[in-house]
């Protein structure tokens, strides 16, 4: 259970969001995006209602992932609206500027345009605002995770990142602001054949949940490298509401529950 974060004046709420949550991870390719897609799917199909805030200002890809376009209307000329598929608000920098338009912004402009999708959008009543954090734990992270009012953190890592102590980083990233680490996600944990469904432990397997033991995190669950995961948010359909039967959406369903 997710907590109301502490009345801190220097991370005001968000009027109407009861909870904040951060997903990190140690460093890009890991899959952060889409588990962060495919968790506030899950959080709506248990019933809550979910927004996604796409926080990875120099490479969005909820727009694509969650299969919206067009840009964010804003009725009052002040607060934007944000963009909704599948039954959940979404912002992000992608619905703001052109696709191919490059993002070299200094670290001041990127906590600005953060704190404006937080504040600056007509978010609603929000059980869960799931924030797609950018990839890695060093100062712009560690300055996000310290002015957005977190309820939690979740980690998303492969088998080896965790051999790396990149959660090590993660999770020592939150505690410096006093987050709670909810516990760790292993993505790309083992590979399904599509053709057989045989499973091969390509980056081995286990370590996971041991390494998590180890630095007394909760090991939230592991999802597979499976073709059908890739395509469905690739064709922004994420796999939980494409194939909401299929052993992956109910993987997705279980960790949910468990935020
Ligand atoms: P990150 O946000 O960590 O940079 P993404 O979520 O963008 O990573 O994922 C990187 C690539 O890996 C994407 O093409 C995505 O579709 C793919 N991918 C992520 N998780 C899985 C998975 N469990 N199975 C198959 N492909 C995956």
């Amino acid at each position: 259970g997710h907590g109301a974060a502490h009345a801190d004046p220097q991370k005001p709420l968000v009027p109407g969001v009861k909870a904040i949550v951060a997903v990190a991870s140690g460093k890009g390719g890991v899959g952060k995006s889409t588990t962060s897609a495919n968790l506030a799917l899950a959080l709506a199909a248990n019933g809550l209602r979910v927004g996604l805030l796409d926080a990875d200002i120099y490479g969005p890809s909820m727009p694509r992932m969650m299969g919206i376009s067009g840009r964010p209307n804003s009725p009052d000329g002040k607060r934007l609206e944000p963009m909704e598929n599948y039954g959940i608000k979404v912002m992000s920098m992608g619905f703001l500027v052109a696709e191919d338009t490059p993002m070299i912004w200094r670290g001041p402009m990127v906590m600005s345009a953060l704190q404006q999708m937080l504040r600056d959008v007509n978010w609603g009543t929000l059980d869960i605002l799931v924030v797609d954090m950018p990839p890695g734990t060093g100062d712009a992270q560690l300055t996000m995770a310290q002015q957005v009012p977190l309820a939690g953190a979740v980690i998303v890592s492969t088998p080896q990142d965790i051999a790396l102590l990149d959660a090590r980083k993660g999770l020592n990233m939150f505690r410096r602001v006093d987050v709670p680490v909810l516990g760790i996600i292993e993505n790309m944990s083992y590979f399904c054949c599509p053709n057989c469904g045989h499973r091969t432990d390509i980056f081995s397997h286990g370590g996971a949940r041991k390494e998590a033991d180890d630095l007394g995190m909760e090991f939230l669950g592991e999802i597979p490298l499976h073709l059908s995961i890739r395509e469905t948010s690739d064709q922004g359909q994420p796999i939980v509401v494409s194939q909401p039967d299929s052993e992956h959406a109910q993987s997705y369903r279980r960790i949910a529950t468990r935020l």
